[in-house]
Parts: C-alpha cells; structure tokens; sequence
C-alpha cells in the first residue's frame, strides 16, 4: 500500500536516501547498531553531523529554518529507509535538540531565540536533554514541582527531574518548571532552557533494568536561568510542551524497527536448536511469529491509512493513538517470543564479550529496554483513557 501513496518523486527520493546511506554511513557504524552495540556519544554526534551535512538532521522544520518541507510520506519513507539499513536512531531521546527543541524554537521562540539556539542544533553542535517528568509527575505531568522564582532578570530553579535520558552527554536542559504555584496546574508552568553545566546541577546516573546507562536523575539547586532563555510567555509552557506530540505522532507505532526484528526472527528460526529441532520446524513458534507478522502488517496498513489521510488534508484525530498502544505492545510480544526460544538462555544480564543481535542475552536485554515503551511518550493505559474518551459514545 505504500507503493500506492508514492509518487515517481517519491521514488527518486527514496533511491537517494538509499544512495547517501550506502555512499556515507559507515558500515561499521551500521554493523554494530544492527548488533545491538551500545553506541557512545561520539558515535552519535558523528552521525548527526553526517545528516546534518546533507541538510537530513532538521527534517522537520520549517525550509525557512534549515528544515525540508517534505510531505508526511517522506518523512515516513526517510525514517523506514534509515530502520532498515540499520543507521542510528535519531529520535525523542537521542535527537531532543533536532526533534523536540528546535521545532518549538522554530514554532514559539524569539527572533533573537532563533538565531543564537538554531544554528548548533543544525550542525549538532550541543546536546539538549529533556527535563519532564518529575518523581511525582509522569503521566500527570501537570503535577510538576520543580519550581522557578524570578529574581530580577533571572529565575532561580530548585526541583528535581527523572528519567531524564542522556543528562550526563547534554551541554542544555529544556525544562518545565512552574512559575505560579497559585494557578491551576497547566496554568502555572513556564518552558526554560537550562544550562546542564552551571552551578547547583547533578546529574545521578540510573541504571536501566538491561543494565545501560541512559536514565538520570538531575538535581537542580538554585540554578541561575536569564530571563532570555525562557521560551513563549511566562505561565504559557503547557502548550508549548503538548505541541511537540504533533511531530513523532506516526513514529510512535515503530513500523520499521518491527520489520527489522520480525526479518530477526524469521532468520534466527533457521540455526536456533529447540528440543533437538531446528525452531523454524516447530508450530508453536511458526504460529506465534505468523501472529505477529499478520499484526504488524495491519498496524502498517493503519499508519499508511493515516499517512493518505494526512496527505488528503483530513488527518486523523485521537485515534493515531491506537498505534503506539498497538505497536508498542507488538514490539514487547516479539522479544518475549524470542526469550520464550531461547529459555533459561536467555536470562543471563552480564554484557556479552561481542554484540550479536541474534543473541540470547541480547534478546533479553532487548526485551528489557522495550519495557519503557509502553511507559514513555503516554503510557498504554492513559493511550487507552484517550481511547475511549474520545472514540466510545458517553
Ligand atoms: C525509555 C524512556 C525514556 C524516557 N526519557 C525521558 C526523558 O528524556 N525526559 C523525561 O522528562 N521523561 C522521560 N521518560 C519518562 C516518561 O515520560 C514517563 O515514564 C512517563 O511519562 C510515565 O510516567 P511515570 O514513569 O512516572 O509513570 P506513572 O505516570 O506513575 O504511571 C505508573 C503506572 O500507572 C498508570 N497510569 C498513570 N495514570 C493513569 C491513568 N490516568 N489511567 C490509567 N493508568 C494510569 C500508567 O499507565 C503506568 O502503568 C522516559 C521514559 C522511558 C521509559
């Protein structure tokens, strides 16, 4: 259904990303995201810089801006492309400057905003971290404590925020903080960037349930932020915050990397010994993975579906929920079938000596890491209360 949406400028678009991954992305840069590798900052930021170099860092943004006001099946055929040959993600957590910053900058900052914070983002100069969720605000992020006095040009921040991913790699912080504890809760909160090295910031590492380091914890004790870096107005953050969910809204439901495991298991089935048979032999398996296979082609042809719909003018409303809750829940089913293959295998945490995706450990480690996607970006649970508010009559 995807050939069907495409034009023959689609077509071409799709060979040059084609062409750019295997003319400048390095293959040992793919070989090891293929393996599960963790990868290090230096990694990343070279990687960014590859796309930035080529103007694909910014995609979203405005063309006046340094974006490149591509149609939604653009975006979407550049993000299955760069799944599917392995290249690193550059998303929520891993692209916060690209992906949530600079579209509010782009949307809501000043003039003055705009020239000084865009351009390092553009060429990945600076990373910017994303300070949300709070101990007592996650899904009910309205609940946040962190609190931002203003003292003469400048607020003073105390508070603390949570699973806060990559705080220790980030030179900014783009915050929420609430600048009037009398309001009602959306009312209160004001959107500032932070600087991650000044004076009264600790970053605690946190150790993920796959046993990476990601998550932290960050402290902020009478942090000094001017005036000028407050983005929108003050007390206004609350829309500013909610407007990013319109940007990855058709990423959520992870389609391509989904591909990418289901070719994983399929392949793996061939030279996994189960019982004394090889596991592409066994029903049991081949039932479940055909299960899955049938879902996750379903989910496509919703996203696709969406996509037409986009294209036509008429986007879907609430209901594109229903894909992160779908697809999400289908990634976690497809690593506990692999755990399931591989049995008491697959329990061992310890790193491995070389990364190998078809690994059991990696299996399980994977299994772990995709715990938290039914957790982030809105929970299945609350995905599900928008569900039914929005789709069920009262
Ligand atoms: C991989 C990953 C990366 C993350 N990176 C960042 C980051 O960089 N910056 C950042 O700010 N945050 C980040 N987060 C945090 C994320 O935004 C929160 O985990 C999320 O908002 C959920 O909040 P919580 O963990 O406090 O869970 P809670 O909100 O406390 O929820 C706990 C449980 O209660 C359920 N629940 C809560 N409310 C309702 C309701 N109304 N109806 C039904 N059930 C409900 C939830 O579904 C969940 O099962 C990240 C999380 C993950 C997993």
């Amino acid at each position: 259904m995807l050939e069907a949406l495409l034009t023959d400028d689609d077509r071409r678009f799709r060979d040059e990303v084609r062409a750019f991954i295997d003319a400048s992305v390095p293959r040992d840069l793919r070989e090891r995201v293929a393996a599960g590798a963790d990868l290090g900052k230096d990694d990343y930021v070279a990687w960014q810089r590859l796309l930035a170099a080529k103007g694909w860092l910014t995609t979203t943004w405005p063309a006046a801006e340094g974006g490149c006001d591509w149609s939604p099946v653009r975006h979407y055929l550049f993000e299955e492309e760069l799944a599917l040959a392995d290249c690193p993600p550059v998303g929520l957590t891993l692209g916060v400057g690209a992906k949530l910053l600079g579209p509010i900058l782009c949307e809501f900052g000043s003039a003055a905003q705009r020239a000084r914070l865009l351009p390092p983002i553009r060429a990945s100069a600076v990373w910017w971290c994303q300070g949300y969720s709070e101990p007592g605000a996650g899904s009910d992020l309205a609940a946040l404590a962190t609190r931002a006095e203003l003292r003469g040009d400048e607020y003073v921040v105390s508070g603390t925020k949570i699973w806060t991913s990559y705080a220790h790699w980030a030179d900014g912080m783009c915050c929420l903080v609430r600048t009037d504890p009398a309001a009602r809760p959306q009312a209160g909160i004001s959107f500032l960037l932070l600087d991650m090295h000044a004076p009264g910031v600790t970053v605690r590492p946190i150790a993920a349930i796959n046993g990476r380091h990601f998550f932290n914890q960050v402290f902020l004790d009478e942090v000094r932020v001017p005036v000028a870096l407050r983005v929108g107005a003050e007390n206004d953050g609350w829309r500013i915050a909610k407007s990013l969910l319109l940007h990855e809204r058709l990423a959520a439901a992870r389609v391509a990397e989904t591909k990418k495991r289901l070719r994983l298991a399929r392949s793996v089935a061939e030279r996994i010994d189960f019982g004394g048979r090889r596991l592409a032999d066994c029903d049991w398996y081949r039932m479940r993975l055909g299960a899955l296979e049938i879902e996750a082609r379903a989910i496509e042809q919703t996203a696709l579906r969406y996509l037409g719909q986009t294209m036509a003018g008429t986007p879907p409303g609430p209901e594109i929920a229903l894909l992160k809750v779908r697809g999400t829940e289908l990634y976690q089913r497809l690593y506990d079938l692999l755990c399931d293959a591989c049995g008491e295998a697959a329990i061992p945490l310890a790193p491995p000596a070389a990364d190998d995706p078809a690994a059991a450990h990696a299996f399980n480690a994977n299994r772990m890491y995709a715990r938290g996607f039914t957790s982030a970006a809105g929970s299945s649970e609350v995905q599900r209360g928008i569900l039914a508010k929005s789709l069920l009559p009262a």
